[in-house]
């Protein structure tokens, strides 16, 4: 697609003409086929989808980009190694009503729908089986009376898949009805979509989060400074405008990220657009994704390397997720 048309396009057009097939963004960044073929991949069920947005901020002629790694399918995701499984940090059992999870505590998560803007191969919903059935009204309203009735919980996180692929007048609606149960004072939306497809931050989005009693925050998901371009900071930028707080939380990940001098790029180029570093996630054990993990010894000397090179609030926690843990573990 043509990146000037492409300008004029709204964020939900844009999305329907995002790269389908491996083979089409291969083509795009002039690579080899070769690097993937259909026979190879043909019991990946975890669909392809990436943005001409996120594309364009792959290097041409380099299948070692560090953003087309997170997306590009590859043999490795058929290793179906012990330990990896397809339930790592026990959501079934934090499941209190369908797309609900309460397993911290004040603290709930809604999957509002189980799209994604961009597939990311490691990503530990990939085998979750909410990503069959959508967050319809019936599971909506169960949701909203689980929440009403614990007035222990004074957070609702927006979660997914990616809550902001939800229409403005959709999100607006379950934000009125959040924001009707007073026990609740603050909301939570975990988002990839302003760094993926930031043509999604409209004016309408930005009054819809702006326009509730709550105490609005945003964390984005960025492993890379690259995919922080200027497109993305003018997007940013209408959030911060808006005194919309803004943190982010990183995957670490081989072949991506590990490598404490690109994580300390992320972190100087988050701050610059106002965004603080809040979570570096060792990633979660999922059935198809260890050609992605870290070794431990590794992943404790890049840590022990941003602590020495970082200002402390530009350093991100570094945690990991137990099964029945009450919070993130710090490594
Ligand atoms: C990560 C997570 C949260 C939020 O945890 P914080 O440490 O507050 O960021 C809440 N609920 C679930 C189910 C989570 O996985
Ligand atoms: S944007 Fe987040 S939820 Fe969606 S595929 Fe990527 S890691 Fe998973």
């Amino acid at each position: 697609m043509n990146f000037n048309l492409e300008n004029n396009l709204n964020w939900q057009q844009q999305l329907a003409g995002s790269f389908a097939n491996p083979e089409e963004l291969l083509k795009f960044l002039d690579l080899d086929l070769s690097h993937c073929t259909k026979k190879k991949l043909a019991n990946i069920e975890f669909p392809f989808k990436v943005t001409h947005s996120f594309a364009s901020r792959m290097a041409k002629r380099d299948i070692h980009d560090p953003l087309l790694a997170q997306v590009l399918p590859v043999t490795g995701e058929l290793d179906l190694s012990h330990g990896f499984s397809t339930n790592p940090v026990g959501d079934l059992e934090a499941t209190v009503s369908p797309g609900v999870l309460h397993k911290y505590h004040g603290r709930v998560l809604l999957i509002v729908t189980a799209a994604c803007a961009i597939n990311c191969r490691y990503c530990f919903r990939r085998e979750f089986p909410y990503r069959n059935g959508s967050f319809s009204p019936a599971y909506e309203q169960m949701g909203l009376e689980y929440i009403s009735k614990n007035a222990d919980i004074n957070e609702v996180i927006l979660s997914g898949g990616d809550p902001l692929m939800l229409n403005d007048s959709k999100l607006k609606s379950l934000i009125t009805k959040i924001a009707a149960i007073p026990h609740i004072i603050r909301l939570r939306v975990h988002t990839r979509l302003p760094i993926v497809l930031p043509s999604r931050i409209t004016a309408k989005l930005i009054e819809t989060l702006s326009e509730t009693r709550l105490q609005t925050v945003l964390v984005l998901h960025t492993n890379h400074p690259n995919e922080l371009d200027r497109e993305i900071a003018s997007a940013i930028g209408q959030l911060t405008d808006a005194n919309i707080p803004l943190l982010n939380q990183s995957v670490l990940l081989k072949g991506v990220n590990d490598d404490s001098t690109i994580l300390i790029g992320l972190s100087e180029a988050l701050f610059a657009l106002n965004i603080l570093p809040y979570y570096l996630h060792l990633l979660d054990k999922t059935k198809g994704t260890l050609h992605f993990a870290t070794a431990l010894p590794k992943a404790k000397s890049i840590q022990k390397r941003l602590r020495q090179k970082l200002p402390g609030f530009l350093v991100p926690r570094m945690v990991w997720e137990k099964p029945g843990e009450a919070f993130k573990l710090p490594l």
